[in-house]
C-alpha cells in the first residue's frame, strides 16, 4: 500500500477505490487520485 505524498518505488500503482493508474520513477511523489480524489494505492506488476 502507498499513499498519496509518498515516493514509492518505481512502477504502476492503482488507486484503491477507482482502479485509475499511474506509473511513478522512483523520484516522483503520488498525487492525489485525479479521478476521485483518493489517497491510497497498490502497486500493479
Ligand atoms: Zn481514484
Amino acid at each position: 500500500m502507498a499513499k498519496t505524498g509518498e515516493k514509492p518505488a518505481a512502477g504502476t500503482y492503482k488507486c484503491t477505490k477507482c482502479r485509475f493508474k499511474i506509473t511513478v520513477d522512483g523520484a516522483t511523489e503520488l498525487p492525489i487520485c485525479p479521478l476521485c480524489k483518493f489517497d491510497e494505492y497498490v502497486k500493479v506488476d
